[in-house]
């Protein structure tokens, strides 16, 4: 399941009654879903959201394949 991510600043769509659209990039919310692609690939909120998702990756510990040992194992 993907995260949604639904914290980016909203301005009201003038145009439209009740539309929102990103501050940043202008892609309103109906597009957007809550999905961090969906937003410009330029878009301030994206790139910062992306900066997240990366250091994240980097900080959770990568579970290596070590052998477990056998204790129980015998030959
Ligand atoms: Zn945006």
């Amino acid at each position: 399941m993907k995260p949604f991510f639904i914290d980016y600043p909203q301005e009201k769509i003038a145009e439209h009654q009740h539309a929102y659209r990103c501050a940043y990039c202008k892609i309103p919310t109906t597009v957007i879903f809550g999905l961090i692609e969906n937003h410009d690939e330029a878009c301030q909120y994206r790139q910062q959201q992306s900066k997240w998702v990366q250091l994240e990756a980097k900080l959770k510990p990568h579970h290596a394949h070590f052998d477990e040992p056998h204790a129980d194992e015998v030959d």
